[in-house]
């Protein structure tokens, strides 16, 4: 029998999978590699060559089913899974999303529970999303496991990694991780000229990983101890990586011969609230079991200077000696195309205003850039105690997880923490979970979105509301299905 591991990659076609497939060839002298990809021509175009190739087997198939799952799973001692429809796709195909990516992970689940000894050999590495915090500006821009989950209104995508990494952790799988992926960046940056862009509020805090680090880090899962596992971490690419929004526009804009872009940007052509991202106080807890940290914000940067593309380059000698005031006309209605925000003004669209702004009045008050201020944030996270867990797990400790969200546990004993014990949310729902699904700031799923009904949740709910409260009034209503795609069910 050969003593090399056997893997399978999901989604080898994106930007973290594209990084761990490129790792894994590396390591072709300890890992036999199998991949399940879609037979799309493009798929077929880019990945045929190596099929067959020594130590390389590719499963043609869908995550949607069950059979390819199956097919693909068995006798594979690693599972790595970053493979999912991610937005603006997402918003729009709210079914396909939950299809894919709810659907496809517990096809994965059931596969291994199907392997002998209930899958026990098979390690699960699940790749999350920092999206499922949602809203983390300043300021509580510094994100750790455990912290309550909440998408952002309309955020589907968010929500199919929330089901999803609930269905794992009280699966019964023995060995599974999830790592909640920060924003990867890849270096064709002219892909970010996205309205997405302006749904950021500009004083977001991101904290990148590049893409080759991300693939990188989720290889590396192959070689992490027994500990590593049952248990959710951050994934960024640590203080190198830090960065706010607005800085990270000045330097992409001049990158590309654009100059300042406050000059044919106005402030009101972005979100106020409502996106995500923020900074990990706690990733460097799996960069110590992984060391995947190797790439800083400065590498990114001149990853994406050697990517602009020639037409860029040979403008900017022109552009840096073009007076503004004829550049920044010509660029404004160009990017003015793409401020969504600003469409959703003129169209009167209420509902995203509501999310984004809060109301059309919070959105005219909007100031000019020079009326601005932006408090810089301290590079260091704030020294917070440790989440507080007892060796041996009591009735007490999950008594006090439930009134931390407003609720109760209804159970009367539990052995360990992976016990599965019965709640019940503050708005009277009951539901099952272990505590160690509520310690990764899970909680009712009956109240998780979609619907997104927040200021429900909102007031009885502490843990929430105390961040929630930061940014929304009490006196504020909504409750939407969904955002993006009012004509699907
Ligand atoms: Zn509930």
């Amino acid at each position: 029998m050969s003593a090399k591991k056997r893997v399978l990659l999901t989604g080898a076609s994106g930007s973290m999978g594209g990084g761990a497939f490129r790792e894994l060839l590396r390591r072709r002298d300890k890992c036999d590699i199998v991949l399940l990809l879609r037979p799309s021509p493009q798929n077929r175009k880019d990945f045929s060559r190596y099929d067959g190739q020594d130590g390389v087997t590719i499963v043609w198939g869908d995550l949607c089913n069950p059979d390819d799952v199956l097919k693909a799973v068995t006798g594979v001692d690693h599972v790595l899974h970053p493979a999912a429809l991610i937005a603006p796709e997402a918003d729009h195909k709210p079914a396909q999303c939950r299809r894919i990516n709810f659907g496809g992970t517990s096809n994965i689940i059931a596969a291994i529970k199907k392997q002998p000894d209930n899958g026990d050999r098979v390690r699960l590495v699940y790749v999350s999303s920092v999206a499922a915090y949602g809203d983390r500006l300043p300021p509580i821009h510094w994100i750790r496991v455990g912290d309550p989950l909440r998408p952002s209104v309309g955020d589907f995508y968010a929500t199919t990694k929330i089901a999803s990494e609930r269905a794992i952790i009280d699966s019964g799988i023995k060995n599974w991780a999830i790592m909640r992926q920060t924003f990867i960046a890849i270096p064709n940056a002219l892909s970010l000229m996205d309205p997405i862009m302006f749904h950021q509020p500009v004083n977001t805090h991101i904290e990148l990983v590049t893409g080759d680090d991300a693939g990188y880090g989720l290889v590396q899962t192959t070689e992490a101890p027994d500990e590593f596992y049952g248990r959710v971490y951050n994934m960024g690419g640590g203080p190198s990586c830090r960065f706010v929004f607005l800085d990270f526009m000045q330097r992409m804009m001049k990158m590309f011969g654009l100059g300042d872009f406050r000059q044919f940007m106005p402030l009101n052509w972005f979100g106020l609230r409502n996106f995500h991202c923020g900074w990990y106080a706690d990733s460097d807890v799996l960069n110590s079991y992984l060391g995947f940290w190797r790439h800083s914000l400065e590498d990114y940067y001149q990853e994406v200077e050697a990517a602009t593309p020639w037409y860029l380059k040979m403008a900017r000698p022109v552009t840096a000696i073009t007076p503004g005031f004829i550049t920044s006309p010509i660029v404004r209605a160009v990017m003015k195309r793409l401020a969504d925000p600003l469409h959703w003004i003129e169209t009167n669209d209420e509902e995203k205003i509501k999310a984004f702004f809060g109301s059309r009045e919070k959105w005219q008050s909007i100031p000019d850039w020079k009326d601005y201020r932006f408090e810089p944030s301290s590079p260091e996270p704030p020294k917070r105690p440790r989440q507080e867990v007892p060796d041996k797990p009591t009735l007490e400790y999950a008594r006090s997880l439930a009134q931390a969200r407003g609720g109760q546990c209804l159970s009367n004993s539990l052995s360990d923490l992976t016990t599965v014990l019965k709640w019940k949310c503050g708005l009277g729902h009951e539901f099952d979970g272990s505590p160690r699904l509520m310690q990764a700031g899970h909680w009712c799923p009956q109240c998780a979105a979609p619907p997104w009904n927040y200021d429900e949740v909102a007031k009885v709910d502490p843990l929430f509301a105390s961040h929630y409260y930061l940014n929304h009034g009490k006196d504020e209503h909504q409750k939407v299905d969904y955002l993006y795609c009012p004509n699907e069910a």
